[in-house]
């Protein structure tokens, strides 16, 4: 395949856009190569400028789950748009999105809409340091939780007590009330917590990490760290932004059956419009402006055109009494699939998987977290990554980033895929 417009498009955006991208994750910076430049998608496939079809497994990073232009979400955003796109005021779409979300989800009484994950994210911090009346807050080392400065801040070997920042920009003392945590790590959560007495507002966790590839909670970690937070006072903060409406219809708490205190929600929830979300029982969600002291605002929050994309998208997932099994059956296959042809190719290799949700490591050893993950061959995923692309299968550009299914692919699609696989691994 050839991918020659995206290469021009590519050095054309980079005269006027930073890195030739808006987000930097699509900028193949770690696989080497150029972006592809998308002209449309249907379903499973994306069209690129050179008139390549690839089957899609990013699907934007998560929120296609029911396939690209979606013909529910497609509709309701074309007639909202004729209304008027933003108003800066209420409309009942927003009360009815929040009743179906509000329904779906288990433990949580109300929901606040926002444009994006990182800002449900920053938002739900900030609410629980009202909250609680504590500044600092515990994250887990190759989690992401997006790009505001509280969680630009990654593990180093011994930088597990006080952050230190990995974004120039990111202050010292911003820094310093994020402390590390080893996903998978109960005891580095107690120890933290026995170190800072009353000083934590939050414990934020995916609770399926999805960031440093696919890497499931052990038995007992998320539990553990439920009741840890219960016992001092801490807020448990659930990052749903990939998992929810994903692994099931309640997201991660149902699939897990654990309640967190504050859910945060991005993509599936937008149907692929800008939209995030963070909710919680009413006790915590009043303490929000303009009800509380806590001040979290937004021009375009619960915009109309968003919200009835999020609204056709988590109806058409509330109605399909099948959807989420269907998701597992698919994502299963592909993984036998998967584990068939790697193994026939004598490749070292670990797959991590929950529900719709799986990532293929170049390393024997599990991954458990950060440490773990990092430890996957780069050079062979480099060479799968490529391998894939000239079979018309787009995953990830990165060998730290989640497969996400979409139920639009066929079992065609996916034997299509194994066979990719297969012929690429022969070369690696
Ligand atoms: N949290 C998680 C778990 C995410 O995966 C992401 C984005 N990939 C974010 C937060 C940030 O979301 P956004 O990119 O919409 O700001």
């Amino acid at each position: 395949m050839l991918y020659q417009r995206s290469s021009q498009l590519f050095a054309e955006a980079e005269k006027v856009i930073p890195g030739g991208v808006n987000s930097p994750v699509r900028a193949f910076k770690s696989v080497g190569g150029t972006p592809i430049f998308v002209k449309q998608a249907k379903g499973a496939y994306l069209y690129d400028e050179d008139g390549n079809r690839l089957i899609d497994y990013i699907n934007s990073w998560g929120p296609m789950i029911l396939g690209h232009a979606f013909e529910p979400v497609v509709q309701a955003v074309t007639e909202k748009a004729k209304l008027g796109t933003s108003f800066g005021m209420p409309t009942e779409l927003e009360t009815q999105i929040a009743a179906l979300a509000v329904s779906m989800v288990p433990n949580i009484d109300k929901i606040r809409f926002v444009n994006s994950g990182t800002e449900a994210c920053m938002s739900a911090v900030r609410l629980a340091r009202g909250f609680t009346k504590r500044d600092k807050i515990i994250k887990f080392a190759g989690c992401y939780h997006g790009h505001s400065d509280s969680f630009l801040i990654q593990a180093g070997s011994g930088a597990m007590t006080f952050g230190t920042p990995n974004s120039p920009g990111v202050t010292a003392g911003t820094a310093k009330d994020t402390l590390l945590a080893k996903y998978n790590d109960l005891e580095n959560v107690r120890s933290l917590i026995e170190a800072n007495p009353n000083e934590i507002a939050a414990i934020i966790v995916e609770p399926v990490a999805g960031n440093m590839g696919c890497v499931p909670p052990i038995k007992g970690f998320l539990e553990g760290v439920r009741q840890l937070c219960s016992e001092n006072g801490i807020l448990l903060i659930f990052d749903e932004v990939m998992t929810g409406f994903r692994l099931a219809k309640g997201g991660a708490q149902e699939l897990l059956n654990i309640n967190a205190d504050i859910v945060c929600f991005g993509k599936v929830i937008g149907g692929g419009l800008p939209v995030g979300a963070f909710a919680a029982r009413e006790e915590i969600m009043n303490y929000l402006a303009p009800l509380g002291p806590v001040y979290q605002a937004g021009t375009l929050s619960g915009n109309p055109l968003a919200m009835a994309a999020g609204k056709a998208m988590l109806e058409s997932l509330n109605t399909d009494a099948a959807i989420f099994q269907r998701l597992e059956e698919k994502t299963a296959y592909l993984e036998a699939g998967i584990h068939r042809v790697l193994k026939a190719n004598n490749i070292i290799y670990t797959i991590n998987r929950v529900g719709s949700m799986i990532s293929v490591h170049f390393d024997a050893s599990p991954v458990v977290d950060f440490q773990t993950a990092a430890k996957g061959d780069n050079e062979t995923f480099k060479k799968f990554f490529h391998g894939l692309l000239q079979e018309g299968v787009y995953i990830a550009p990165s060998a730290y980033e989640t497969w996400f299914i979409t139920d639009a692919l066929s079992y065609e699609d996916l034997d299509f895929t194994i066979n990719a696989i297969d012929n690429v691994s022969k070369t690696l």
